[in-house]
This record gives C-alpha cells, sequence and structure tokens, in this order.
C-alpha cells in the first residue's frame, strides 16, 4: 500500500523507507509526490504537530498520510528543545549548529544531569474515519563532543552508553532501538487490531 510520509527529511524517509517496506507498504515522500508546501508546525505537543501536518496532507492528496514529528527532550533544559527541535538554532540553521548550541548549553554539566530522550509521534490517517496516532521514546544522554558518521539530526551527540552515540550505530541497529522503530511498533499493533 501506497503510504504518502509528510516530511521532507531525508534521514527520517531513509528510516521509514528501511522500516515499512518489509511491512509491504510503499513509503513516499512529498517531494515524490510532487507536494511542494509549508506546513507551520506550531502545535504543542509532538502528537499535536503530526496531526497537523498528516492532516494538511490528507487533505491535499485524500490518500493514506504518515506523519512523523520528533525531536530531542533534554532534563537539564527541562525538556528543550522538544518540539522547537529543528528550529532550535533558527530557521537556516544546520544540524552540527544545533549540536553546537546544545553543546555550548549542557557545559560544565556533569553526565548523570545530561539525560535526554529522543520522543517521536507518528499520527496516520487511513481515510475519513480511519486515524491512529501513537508514540514512541528512547532514553539516553548528551556526550561532550559529536562521535559517529550515521543517521541524522542530534544523532552524533545523543549516545545510546558511554562510548556508543546513536550515530556510531548502522541503520539496522538504530531502527531496533529508536523512538521512530518504537513507535512503528506500537502502530503496527494498532492496526493489527
Ligand atoms: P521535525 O521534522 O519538525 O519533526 O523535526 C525533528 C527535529 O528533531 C530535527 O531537527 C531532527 O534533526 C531531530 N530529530 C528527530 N528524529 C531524530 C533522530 O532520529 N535522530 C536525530 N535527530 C532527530
Amino acid at each position: 500500500m501506497e503510504l504518502i510520509i509528510a516530511s521532507n527529511n531525508q534521514g527520517k524517509i531513509r528510516e521509514f523507507k528501511e522500516m515499512l517496506s518489509p511491512l509491504g507498504y510503499e513509503p513516499v515522500s512529498l517531494k515524490e509526490a510532487g507536494i511542494n508546501i509549508e506546513i507551520p508546525e506550531d502545535g504543542e505537543t509532538f502528537s499535536e504537530n503530526a496531526h497537523i501536518k498528516a492532516k494538511a496532507i490528507y487533505d491535499i492528496v485524500k490518500k493514506p498520510v504518515l506523519a512523523d514529528d520528533s525531536g530531542l527532550a533534554i532534563e537539564f533544559l527541562e525538556g528543550a528543545p522538544g518540539v522547537y527541535s529543528a528550529r532550535y538554532a533558527g530557521e537556516n540553521a544546520t544540524d552540527l549548529d544545533r549540536i553546537n548550541k546544545v553543546l555550548d548549553e549542557l557545559q560544565g554539566v556533569d553526565t548523570e544531569l545530561r539525560g535526554a530522550k529522543f520522543i517521536c509521534a507518528l499520527y496516520l490517517i487511513l481515510d475519513d474515519e480511519r486515524e491512529i496516532c501513537v508514540t514512541g521514546e528512547v532514553e539516553g544522554y548528551i556526550g561532550y563532543e559529536p562521535i559517529g558518521e550515521n543517521g541524522f539530526g542530534y544523532d552524533p551527540i545523543f549516545m545510546v552508553d558511554y562510548e556508543t552515540s546513536m550515530a556510531c550505530l548502522t541503520s539496522e541497529e538504530k531502527n531496533a532501538i529508536s523512538h521512530r522503530s518504537r513507535a512503528l511498533k506500537a502502530l503496527v499493533k494498532e492496526l493489527s487490531k
């Protein structure tokens, strides 16, 4: 079944293709679907933003749409950057700018206070009557410098153990534990009900 992914984030699209294709879904990015719109993400939670994105695209295509809103919540920063993860260092900033901003904010903060979570909300609209919202999380802590070449976004500073950042994992290893794969598992469970 074709499933339009309401995102232009190449890292997310790649992970959805890796995880959904074996389940028989054919994820299609907004670009591949020929859709080019800016969707204001002004919700207060990941779930609200995922809903806003899914609904905006569903209203255009009237076909199954899956939206993901995700980000990083850091304990010491009281949950920031949270829903502002993508814009944390300004509109035109790079992943490295955002990483450096987080590292600056945590300068001098001890390891035990650097706890963090990646959170993912998925909102699926199948048709006018069937909508599903699920979330997934993975816990870790923020490292002291970027490590690893894989993944995307904040992965190089999200430590899954003392030596390993999310960006050190292969895509299979990340997909086995990530917030996105956990949310996706919850979604598949809901779909099979
Ligand atoms: P969104 O596209 O508005 O959901 O923004 C998500 C933000 O959180 C982006 O800045 C991403 O880089 C970051 N993010 C979401 N998921 C991940 C992940 O799996 N690894 C690293 N960063 C992520």
